[in-house]
């Protein structure tokens, strides 16, 4: 018998809820998290995007948060963005429906004021970014003190993204006796001191789908120079379903938006510059399907949830290959078919073959007609001259290792979003591990050639749970 949310220690009114919501049954992180979080204790887990975090911790927090007052909530969720953040709150607010908790959301970019009024009355759970956080904190309407559950979303990337000194100012600002749950695509380095610094006995958890499940997200470099990258852009978009398209700066992706727009594609864009309201209405237009193609610029990006993007694009190059392998994460989330496009200059070439060296992925370009995006058999890359001899890299097995079997797993090029709602949980069953506390010794193999967060295929040193 599958474990059932129930299994767990979800409550029956609980679990009934998640089943109205269509969560039949939990995903490989929820279950390897749940007993613990459920049962009081500090856990930190590291999945990779799309795994479903988001569930793992919502339930603990709906289970067992206590009654806050007003500007005193007992409960934070903290996330390093607002569109994270009012994610976060849309997936609680049906559970804490059902357990009688109240939740208030709060990140930059919206009224100040609005927030304060709302801190007038009872609150629970506060889901928030830092930044806004703090705000709140410095003119007195919220304090942290009888704060005794925390969570830590998306670690990494509050760390990469600077947040650290305010994370840890307002962790100290909480209860001591807090319980924390952090969940993060890698739990190591910066995320390794606040699981030192800040958890109790944590039991940590580490899933990750092994190399072969991402075998459904094909990874396509294309030659493509500056001037020929719009027009190439409009050719595969004709051709592709829903699609994020990824540009280095807010001007790009305006300027693109609106080019592509004139050749005949719909599109939003969404980016820092534009209000909160316009980002989720764009959202929610790409969402409903009325936008084909999201243009969207990398912090705008990072944990947006629309399932089912056949297609993720890099028109500029990302910064990072970490870049790389989140935005690529945007396709072939839950199971779901993907493909990915990077369009490399020239001159880029030698940075892509860093990347994807550090990815371990199969070195060099494609060459290849449009046609063959909706192709069963993807061709080899054609490796870059210091990769032929069959040195380094990839090597020589780097064939299977892209393609598996030169396999099945066929897009339905050029035909509209098929939700992908049967069998999601199928062919996810990764790898796992769990571990009390071994404190410095679960880390993970370090450096930039992790798979354990994302889509792009690893050589996945063992793919998952490395605890040494
Ligand atoms: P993560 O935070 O790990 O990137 P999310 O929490 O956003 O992932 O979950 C990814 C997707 O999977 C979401 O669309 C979510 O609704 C869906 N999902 C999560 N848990 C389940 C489940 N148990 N059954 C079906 N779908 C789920
Ligand atoms: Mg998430």
């Amino acid at each position: 018998m599958p474990t059932t949310f129930l299994d767990l220690g979800v409550s029956p009114d609980l679990n009934e809820r998640l089943r109205e919501l269509g969560f039949t049954r939990p995903f490989p992180i929820q279950e390897l998290t749940l007993t613990d979080s459920l049962a009081g204790n500090d856990v930190s887990a590291e999945a990779p995007t799309g795994s479903g975090k988001t569930l793992a911790f919502a339930l603990p927090v709906a289970m067992s948060v206590g009654r806050g007052t007003p500007g005193r909530p007992r409960a934070l969720l903290l996330a390093p963005t607002r569109e994270l953040a009012s994610q976060t709150a849309e997936t609680l607010a049906p559970l804490l429906e059902v357990t009688g908790g109240r939740a208030a959301t709060f990140y930059g970019g919206t009224s100040i004021n609005r927030d304060l009024q709302r801190l007038k009355g009872r609150i629970d759970v506060v889901v928030a970014t830092p930044g806004r956080l703090e705000d709140l904190i410095d003119r007195g309407a919220l304090a942290l003190g009888d704060v005794d559950l925390v969570v830590l979303d998306e670690a990494d990337r509050m760390a990469d993204m600077g947040f650290l000194p305010a994370v840890k100012r307002l962790l100290d600002a909480t209860s001591p006796d807090r319980r924390t749950l952090l969940f993060s695509a890698t739990l190591d380095g910066d995320v390794e001191v606040l699981i030192r610094r800040y958890q109790v006995d944590p039991v940590t958890h580490r899933f990750a789908t092994p190399e072969q499940d991402r075998a459904d997200v094909r990874h396509v470099f294309w030659p493509a120079e500056r001037p020929e990258r719009r027009r190439l852009t409009g050719r595969i978009l004709s051709r592709s379903g829903t699609a994020i398209v990824f540009t280095r700066t807010k001007h790009g992706a305006d300027r693109l938006a609106k080019q592509l727009r004139q050749d005949g594609v719909s599109t939003a864009a969404i980016h820092g510059n534009r209000s909160q309201r316009q980002r989720e209405q764009a959202l929610a237009r790409f969402s409903r399907g009325e936008v084909q193609a999201l243009i969207a610029t990398d912090v705008a990006a990072r944990g947006i949830h629309v399932d089912d993007v056949d297609l993720v694009l890099h028109y500029d190059r990302p910064a990072t290959e970490k870049d790389y392998v989140h935005r690529s994460g945007r396709t072939g989330r839950a199971g779901a078919l993907g493909l990915v496009v990077s369009m490399v200059a020239e001159e880029e070439a030698d940075e892509h073959h860093r990347m994807q060296h550090q990815l371990a992925m199969a070195p060099g370009m494609h060459d290849l007609e449009l046609d063959l995006l909706d192709a069963e058999v993807l061709p080899e890359p054609t490796p870059p001259a210091d990769d032929r001899r069959g040195g380094r890299g990839a090597g020589p097995g780097s064939g299977q290792r892209s393609r598996p079997g030169g396999n099945t797993q066929r897009r339905g090029g050029g035909q509209g979003r098929g939700r992908n709602t049967g069998g999601k949980g199928n062919g996810r069953g990764g790898n796992s591990s769990s571990s009390r506390n071994n404190g410095s010794s679960t880390r993970g193999s370090g450096g930039g050639a992790r798979g354990a967060d994302g889509n792009a295929r690893t050589r996945a040193r063992g793919g998952h749970a490395r605890t040494r």
